[in-house]
């Protein structure tokens, strides 16, 4: 095979070798009897890091989102979410399917909802609108960027919601506290309950936790349970997401960097996009371009693999498998197809 750079996803990082040792000594028991001890020390070490009475170690981030929902609405209630979130478009309409509510979308394309938006539609029970029982919101955004939350907007978001509960997306939380400066404990404070990824940039094989109170944790086990994400020996699994969580957060910082100068790149080699480089802050260069599939299919056969996650917008993510080689390698593939256009 040619030389390639794999930016489709941050979720393609391996496991690393501590990793794997972690998981081959593991202490298991069975979770479903509450009895591993290692699923439940990483639920208590995730717990404390993010400010929260407890967590629960999940199959996956969409299951920890499909649960959040679960155990903050009714059927026929109204979710208020940013209309390009992981909630609304990428989890094959699962919230319809599993709780049977309905979104109200707010505009996202800065990455964070205006909380004039929110409120409008929560004011909106008063003209005889239905229930609106939580706000979802992601941080950081995929979608637009990756972008980051500004911790002070949120904190404001939740004062202006007051009762109604935050569920965050933090898929890449430890990418937002990472480029924000802020603690994980500061970016969960205005949520009821999240959600982080350990699956994703912290290169764990499998998994991810859902937080909040301890009512809402247990309420939360019954519909793990419900969607068939209860699990038995997870030490297994818990063991190498205790080492991402350990190890593997200071590092994200990297892949920021590199991303920021992939963004230099692309914007170079696209200018017709009007890409601004300056707005990538994580770890993802995400731009619209007219020929976006175009683009995408011209650049995998040269190497350089990304993929579109909408029609006209084209993503690229870096992650611990990319190096500072692998860029070099980039930049002469994007300096030959400019020459080529
Ligand atoms: C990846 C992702 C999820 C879902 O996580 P999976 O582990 O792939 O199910 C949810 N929200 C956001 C923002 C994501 O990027």
């Amino acid at each position: 095979m040619t030389r390639h750079i794999d930016l489709r996803s941050d979720t393609l990082t391996q496991p690393t070798p501590a990793m794997r040792e972690a998981m081959a000594m593991a202490v298991v028991g069975d979770d479903g009897y509450g009895e591993d001890p290692t699923v439940t020390r990483l639920e208590e070490t995730f717990a404390t890091l993010v400010g929260k009475e407890s967590a629960l170690f999940v199959p996956s981030g969409v299951m920890a989102n499909q649960i959040a929902v679960r155990v903050l609405t009714r059927p026929g209630d109204v979710v208020i979410a940013g209309a390009n979130q992981h909630l609304v478009s990428f989890e094959m309409g699962a919230s319809a399917r599993n709780s049977s509510v309905q979104f109200a979308l707010v505009d996202d394309s800065a990455g964070q909802l205006r909380v004039d938006d929110v409120l409008d539609i929560i004011d909106a029970e008063n003209d005889h609108q239905a229930h609106v029982a939580m706000v979802a919101v992601e941080n950081t955004h995929m979608f637009w960027g990756g972008t980051p939350w500004d911790v002070g907007r949120l904190s404001l978001l939740a004062r202006a919601v007051g009762e109604r509960p935050i569920h965050l997306d933090g898929a890449r939380l430890f990418n937002a506290a990472v480029a924000t400066g802020e603690s994980l404990r500061d970016l969960a404070a205005p949520a009821t309950t999240l959600m982080a990824c350990l699956s994703k940039g912290l290169c764990a094989p499998v998994g991810s936790l859902f937080a909040g109170p301890a009512s809402l944790v247990h309420a939360a086990r019954v519909e793990r349970k419900r969607l068939g994400g209860a699990m038995r020996q997870a030490g297994i699994l818990a063991a190498a997401g205790l080492v991402a969580l350990e190890t593997m957060v200071q590092r994200l910082e990297e892949d920021h960097v590199r991303a920021r100068a992939l963004a230099e790149m692309f914007a170079l080699a696209f200018p017709e996009s009007g890409y601004d480089p300056s707005s990538c802050r994580t770890n993802v260069v995400s731009f619209v371009h007219p020929q976006a599939r175009q683009i995408v299919y011209e650049l995998t056969e040269r190497g350089i693999w990304g993929q579109t996650v909408a029609p006209r917008r084209v993503r690229f993510v870096t992650h611990a498998g990319v190096t500072d080689d692998d860029l070099e390698f980039a930049n002469g593939v994007l300096e030959s197809f400019m020459s080529l256009r």
